[in-house]
């Protein structure tokens, strides 16, 4: 038998069942048999289907050695220079599980003017940033930064690897894991540390956010999981910690890339609740489009940002980037106010560890008013315009 994983043998009938089965289209018939090749995953699906029992997969009896792979490595988000705070809150949460493994935490920054950048992360806890800093890689682009965040990735040979679950961290995670042909959990909200196995427990919300999957990497290394924004706490800068900063060369020959930048323009609609301090959002309590006018008044006399629930973007009343839950964007301000909004799972998931949440709704048993931290129990149009007057006269009166 050949030391392949998975194995055809000589009673495969080329019937081609297998081919449209594999997810990964690794089968091919060549001279009426089925031939593996090497986009195999190793996933499993042909061997049950296969009529005649010809395919089998190679069980490991050894389990495999990852000891040389150690440490938890971050991806250090960066824009013009300056690192996304999602960074921060990976090296918090990456601080502990290198604690509780006993290995050491490393960064890896990849733009043009770093330093800053690098000396930053080491004052929140890396212990190592690899720096590839270059005009060429001024703009963000999935082929170069994959390219470069694989081969860092090799060389210091992580055990766990976590990226923000950023519009960029969603797109170059998959890439890198595939590079690197590993597992990837996308968008966990919880990580811990097996005690028993030490291996890395990546949680998740399923379905809907109704159930949380636990996932974990047996088989390969690194663990790569991509981690909401504003969930963990970020680590806080600690001007008297040293670190080792190592700057790598860039040669723009060797960078491989099929996107030309021409210009970058910014979004005209600058909507942030992420880094809001202050989120009013509308829910479908409002009735009609037209409602969101009075929660930006709110939002505006209190100097914060307008959010809204699912419904309300589905139907077209507010934009999708105000959209607060589990399909939309995660938010942790100071205060939240959530008008006419019942307070489903799905947009729990989006603003539950909000320091101050405040609900004005007409039904003291929707769910928002069991979270909140006050909840002013009325119709939100006799309640929200007295709020802004009060709001206005507290600022008149300094
Ligand atoms: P409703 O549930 O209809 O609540 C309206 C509330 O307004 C009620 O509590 C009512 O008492 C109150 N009200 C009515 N009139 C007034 C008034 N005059 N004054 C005061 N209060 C009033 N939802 C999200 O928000 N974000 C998500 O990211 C999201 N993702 C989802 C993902 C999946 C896979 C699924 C299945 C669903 C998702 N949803 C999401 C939808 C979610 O399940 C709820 O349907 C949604 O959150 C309900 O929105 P709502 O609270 O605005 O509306
Ligand atoms: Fe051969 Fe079985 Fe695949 Fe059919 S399903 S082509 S018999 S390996
Ligand atoms: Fe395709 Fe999975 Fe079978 Fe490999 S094990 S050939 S990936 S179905």
């Amino acid at each position: 038998m050949s030391n392949k994983p998975v194995n055809v043998s000589e009673a495969c009938t080329g019937c081609s069942v297998c081919v449209t089965a594999c997810p990964f289209g690794a089968i091919t018939i060549t001279n009426n048999k089925a031939e593996i090749n090497d986009a195999c995953r190793v996933c499993g699906a042909c061997e049950p289907i296969c009529p005649v029992k010809a395919i089998t997969l190679k069980k490991s009896d050894t389990p495999q050695n990852f000891a040389d792979w150690r440490g938890v490595l971050v991806y250090a988000e960066q824009h013009d220079g300056k690192v996304h705070p999602v960074a921060y809150e990976l090296l918090g949460k990456g601080k502990e599980l290198a604690t509780t493994l006993e290995e050491p935490i490393y960064a890896v920054v990849i733009g043009s003017g770093l330093t800053k950048a690098a000396e930053e992360l080491i004052k929140r806890g890396a212990n190592k940033v690899l720096v590839y800093d270059h005009t060429v890689l001024a703009t963000y682009r999935d082929d170069p930064y994959s390219q470069i965040l694989t081969e860092a990735t090799r060389e210091l040979k992580p055990s766990i690897f976590l990226i923000g679950a950023t519009s960029i961290g969603r797109t170059l995670g998959p890439r890198v894991a595939a590079k690197l042909r590993t597992g990837l959990t996308a968008d966990c909200t919880g990580l811990d540390i097996d005690q028993e196995t030490r291996l890395l427990l990546q949680t998740r919300p399923a379905y809907g956010g109704n159930i949380m999957a636990t996932i974990y990497t047996q088989n390969s290394r690194p663990q790569m999981a991509t981690v909401r924004y504003k969930v963990m706490t970020e680590a806080q800068p600690d001007p008297s910690r040293n670190g080792e900063i190592v700057n790598k060369p860039v040669d723009p020959a060797r960078i491989q890339d099929r996107v030309k930048v021409l210009a970058f323009e910014a979004a005209k609609e600058q909507v942030n609740i992420v880094d809001a301090d202050i989120v009013v959002s509308g829910g479908k309590g409002l009735g009609e489009p037209k409602g969101f006018e009075l929660v930006k008044q709110l939002a505006d006399a209190l100097g914060g940002a307008v959010g809204a629930s699912r419904p309300t973007v589905d139907e077209g009343w507010i934009g999708y980037r105000h959209q607060v839950g589990l399909s939309g964007r995660t938010v942790r301000p100071k205060l939240y106010l959530a008008c006419g909004i019942s307070g489903s799972v799905q947009h729990q998931a989006g603003m539950k560890t909000s320091d101050v949440i405040i609900a004005i709704n007409k039904d003291k048993e929707a769910p928002i008013c069991r979270i909140s931290t006050l909840a002013a129990v009325g119709d939100l149009y006799e309640v929200v315009p007295r709020l802004i007057t009060r709001i206005k006269e507290q600022k008149t009166r300094g």
